[in-house]
């Protein structure tokens, strides 16, 4: 059964979305004409996959399921507010969300509310890129202390991701200090250096502006194992911190002794951000009381967590690993925030799952049925942060994609998957509030609305009930 959620009236659509669900899941799941695919996850991997399997594979539909009741992922829950151009790729997204063969069901979750197996008999693909939304720990001595949170959460609160918006972190103090130094570090810092007229154009949610309006913090650390060499965060992040008003960036000269001598040896990026390093190292003024700081650290590695200060092991590198020494060093910190990388979980017992690496065992996006014979799972496939470990930004998401879903259309026109019947009824009485993407619309109009009134580009809800009463649901 088709549902043609884009050309109903939404009463029509909830009504024509029970019936549909008596006989199958999806408006996809009883047409045996179509090749159907299912993705897991919103964000910009499963888009870019939908959009490519969309183009590429006649006669193909894809439904994408969601865990939150809004799509977007990162884009939305991650990205800073102030790098709104980044979130342009939302409009790209869209454009895939109007396909006829498209449909997103949200507040639909894997391993909660449908299992693998579910979708699994009832597509002929399915597409996991469900990302990454857990982080790592540093595993040392008081790591749960209250004063410090997770830079993964902090973002989220920032944000307004459902469930995040109680973080209350402390901003009471002067001094902060993030472990780690990736483009999320910097990012962190960023908000809480900027000056609040500029986060009030944003769509920084109200309950993070409030606090930030009347946070304290004057310093903030970025402590990071290895050198300006091997610095994670890249030349814009940086160069937006160097240009922030009000903020002075400090850097320590002994951390760059052997960097000068290192330069014809680097390749051009690296290059290029080291240079921007050292111009910023050998301009530093004299100190100026009434701004707020920046303060690299390199060569640190964090040690344990003490009352408002964190211990510190100096390191050496020794092939560009850093390498710990008996020296030790205290840095006040009032709050510390931990910036060493997302992780992703396995959320279904039919996922062969890397619990090492945190992602999902695979080869170029098929998934494997176990690690040690490497045999392919077929018809099951990984593409984003859930297939590649949590980095990279959103091309390179965008690129991995299109490569899975190129691996998912050879295998398919190849016959190298069934063309399955669809196997009737699942109980869908408990998706009744199943969120497509017209009652994402409204819950995106009001929240434009939302913004607008408070100039900026839109506020979020950030609870889950107040997102499906928006909706109608
Ligand atoms: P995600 O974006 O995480 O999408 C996964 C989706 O799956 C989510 O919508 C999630 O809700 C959903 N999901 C989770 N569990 C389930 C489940 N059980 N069932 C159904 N759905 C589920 N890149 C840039 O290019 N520029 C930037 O400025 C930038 N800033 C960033 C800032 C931060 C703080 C972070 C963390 C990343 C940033 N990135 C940036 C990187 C970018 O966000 C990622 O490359 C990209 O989002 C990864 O896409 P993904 O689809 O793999 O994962």
């Amino acid at each position: 059964m088709l549902i043609p959620g884009r050309l109903l009236g939404l009463e029509n659509v909830k009504k024509l979305w029970l019936n549909a669900t008596k006989n199958g899941f999806s408006s996809t799941a009883g047409s045996s004409a179509k090749k159907r695919i299912c993705v897991v996850g919103a964000g910009p991997a499963g888009f870019y996959a939908a959009q490519y399997i969309l183009k590429h594979l006649s006669g193909s539909a894809v439904d994408i399921i969601e865990k939150l009741p809004v799509p977007f992922g990162l884009v939305r829950y991650g990205v800073a507010p102030d790098h709104p151009e980044v979130k342009n790729v939302i409009n790209t997204f869209t454009k895939t969300a109007e396909h006829k063969n498209f449909n997103f069901y949200g507040n639909v979750a894997l391993g909660k509310d449908v299992s693998l197996h579910d979708l699994r008999e009832r597509y002929h693909a399915v597409l996991l890129t469900y990302g990454a939304d857990q982080d790592r720990q540093l595993n040392i001595p008081n790591e749960n202390k209250p004063n410090v949170l997770s830079a993964r959460k902090f973002v989220a609160w920032y944000n307004g991701l459902p469930g995040a918006h109680n973080l209350n972190p402390d901003l009471s103090g002067e001094t902060v200090a993030i472990l780690g130094q990736g483009n999320v570090a910097v990012d962190v810092a960023r908000m809480l250096l900027s000056p609040m007229d500029t986060l009030r154009k944003t769509d920084t949610t109200e309950h993070a502006l409030e606090a930030l309006s009347r946070s304290r913090v004057k310093q903030v650390y970025l402590v990071g194992r290895r050198g300006p060499l091997q610095a994670a965060f890249t030349i814009k992040e940086l160069r937006e911190m160097l240009k922030l008003p009000n903020v002075q960036t400090l850097w320590k000269p002994d951390d760059f002794t052997d960097v000068p001598a290192e330069l014809p040896n680097l390749q051009r990026p690296r290059k290029r951000l080291t240079e921007l390093m050292l111009k910023s190292l050998s301009e530093q003024p004299a100190i100026s009381s009434s701004k707020k700081f920046f303060l690299p650290i390199f060569l640190r590695a964090p040690r344990a967590i003490g009352e408002n200060e964190i211990e510190l092991t100096v390191t050496q590198l020794q092939n560009n690993v850093a390498v710990l020494t008996d020296k030790i060093e205290r840095l006040p910190a009032d709050l510390l925030l931990r910036s060493i990388g997302y992780k992703s979980t396995c959320v279904d017992g039919g996922i062969c799952f890397d619990e090492r690496k945190g992602c999902v065992y695979n080869e170029n996006g098929r998934v494997l049925k176990d690690a040690v014979s490497k045999t392919v799972d077929k018809g099951l496939y990984v593409a984003g942060w859930l297939g590649t470990g949590p980095s990279g930004v959103i091309l390179t998401t965008m690129n991995g994609a299109f490569a899975v879903a190129k691996a998912i259309c050879d295998d398919i026109l190849s016959s190298e998957l069934s063309i399955a019947e669809a196997k009737p009824g699942l109980d869908f009485n408990k998706f009744q509030r199943v969120v497509t993407w017209s009652h994402w619309q409204r819950i995106d109009q009001a929240e434009t609305q939302a913004g607008q009134v408070m100039g900026k580009p839109r506020e979020k809800f950030v609870d889950v009930e107040e997102m499906l009463k928006v909706a109608g649901l």
